[in-house]
């Protein structure tokens, strides 16, 4: 009896942040004939819907899974073993977990490596040679882990060696510049993934000084955590933290995300801008203290002491009022965020 070899349908699980390079190693290993499986990182402050990653995975015809990022993710961000970067971007570690929950997805999928869009030397501080490798072999993954964007520079891998993709067919792309990723994106068709920069908060300094305050002072939920990205915010003292809106938008997300003890204050007869104020009881002082706030960032700053509305965000029908106190520029720069 004659028996039939039939060829193995290799399956990989690729890391798609949205983003040009994770784009091009997805779209350069799935023309390998792989089976591709995108899985996208939710950020504990993002809100699922607004990631790149899922058009681009549409576009590219691969498969698309997102992960909400939850606590585990915020403990590392407080408590990296790497460190930080530039602001409170703890981006080897990040990478380990990220790496750690693709290579868990890839045993559930029975896929059998994880790639990613990582190119040598792009990045100071978690794209050196030495740092791919020890992030390759602390998130479990030695030898199945490729970078199909600078393969051809680093060792080969798993796959490359069991001859389940071509070594030849990857690339060896190294450095900051962009221009080869660009060429490439054109010349294969890649289209849809977001600008280079700009997409991390945590690589933001004024965003860091916040969600360290957050991590600090503990939090009550991932609310709390996505609130942060939104409007001018103060610590009053350990227990009460205020925050402010920009505008309109930011007022309705400030609403939108509050939390049932929280409390929302308003100009009581004009516009101006809402503040939402996180913490259990507050007192008269605190109370005048977010008029005080609320105040300063209106038209009426330098006006006699405005009368403020206020409400518990669970008891929308019980409105109170107090006043604002007034506040020096000194001390607002001192407790704000
Ligand atoms: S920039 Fe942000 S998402 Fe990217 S590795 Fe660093 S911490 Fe993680």
């Amino acid at each position: 009896m004659m028996t039939q070899n039939v060829k193995k349908q290799v399956k990989a699980v690729g890391l798609m942040s949205g983003g040009l390079d994770s784009a091009l190693a997805a779209k350069i290993v799935k023309d390998l004939g792989v089976e591709v499986h995108g899985i996208h990182f939710v950020m504990p402050w993002e809100l699922p819907d607004h990631s790149c990653a899922m058009k681009v995975s549409a576009h590219l015809g691969i498969e698309y899974m997102a992960l909400q990022f939850d606590r585990q993710y915020l403990d590392i961000v407080k408590n990296p073993q790497y460190g930080y970067g530039s602001a409170m971007n703890p981006c080897v570690d990040c990478h380990i977990h990220m790496l750690v929950r693709a290579g868990q997805y890839m045993k559930q999928i029975g896929a059998d490596f994880v790639f990613t869009g990582e190119i040598l030397g792009q990045r100071p501080m978690s794209q050196r040679g030495e740092t791919l490798r020890q992030i390759e072999k602390r998130s479990g993954l030695e030898g199945r882990l490729l970078r199909p964007l600078s393969a051809k520079l680093l060792e080969p891998t798993i796959p490359e060696l069991q001859g389940w993709i071509d070594r030849e067919r990857l690339l060896d792309i190294s450095g900051r510049s962009r221009r080869l990723q660009y060429d490439l994106a054109e010349t294969l068709n890649v289209t849809g993934f977001h600008p280079p920069g700009g997409g991390c908060l945590l690589t933001d300094k004024n965003f860091s000084r916040r969600m360290k305050d957050a991590l600090d002072h503990g939090y009550r939920d991932r609310q709390e955590i996505i609130i942060l990205q939104w409007g001018r915010h103060f610590r009053l003292n350990e227990h009460f933290k205020a925050i402010v809106g920009r505008d309109d938008t930011e007022n309705e997300s400030l609403i939108r995300h509050a939390h049932p003890d929280d409390h929302i204050m308003l100009l009581a007869e004009k516009m101006g801008p809402l503040l939402l104020l996180q913490g259990l009881r507050p007192t008269d002082d605190i109370l005048a203290t977010c008029g005080g706030l609320i105040q300063q960032f209106s038209r009426y700053k330098n006006g006699p002491a405005e009368r403020m509305q206020y409400w518990q965000a669970s008891d929308q029908e019980h409105i109170q009022y107090t006043m604002a106190k007034k506040l020096d520029k000194a001390h607002i720069a001192q407790i704000q965020l």
